[in-house]
């Protein structure tokens, strides 16, 4: 199991920013795995692809029939929708509203020396979030998050390099530098925009 499944989404962002990927992807997905572990608490009637098939494949069933009953209700409320119509997603929108509340929590924490210098000297964070993050903070702290991508992304195009001699040498693996790389230019998996 990765380690960012076990944190809890309410976690410090200190905690989040320690395990040597996005802090803000990280919080995001353990918020992620809240709602679907617990979807009682965040009751929708509109979901997207992915996020219905997690409810389907992935929650206590118990709790997610009442979602599929709101949803088979919200679907007869509107017959005569477009189909090209995209209807949004509830738990997309909460991820939205949680994603939002991370970035400005960090832009707040950035004001602080000590978390600035350790986020400059330590710091990953994925390309989407570093750009979210340049809108926020002010000039200097914007500065610190540009250099932190120029170094995670130098470190892992070398990392790149090596693993491409290695293939070539016939040796195998290579599929956690390559997520490394993933994780970085797309943020992590499953979530969603
Ligand atoms: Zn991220
Ligand atoms: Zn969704």
């Amino acid at each position: 199991m990765r380690p960012q499944t076990a944190l809890s989404s309410e976690a410090p962002l200190i905690q989040a920013l320690a395990r040597g990927v996005c802090p803000i992807c990280t919080l995001m997905r353990a918020f992620q795995n809240s709602i679907v572990e617990s979807p009682r608490c965040y009751p929708a009637t509109r979901l997207c692809n992915f996020h219905a098939w997690s409810l389907a494949g992935s929650s206590p069933a118990i709790e997610a029939v009442p979602i599929f009953r709101a949803m088979f209700q919200a679907s007869k409320a509107r017959p005569g929708a477009e189909l090209t119509e995209v209807p949004s997603c509830d738990w997309c929108v909460a991820l939205r509203e949680h994603e939002n509340e991370r970035l400005a929590e960090f832009s707040r924490e950035m004001k602080r020396e000590r978390f600035a210098s350790w986020v400059g000297q330590f710091g990953t964070v994925c390309l989407y979030h570093a750009d979210r993050l340049s809108e926020i903070v002010p000039k200097p702290e914007a500065k610190v998050i540009q250099q932190i991508v120029v170094n995670n992304q130098e470190d892992l195009e070398r990392q790149l390099t090596e693993l491409n001699a290695r293939l070539h040498r016939g040796e195998k693996g290579g599929g956690s530098i390559l997520g490394h790389i993933t994780e970085f230019l797309v943020s992590q998996r499953g979530i969603t925009r």
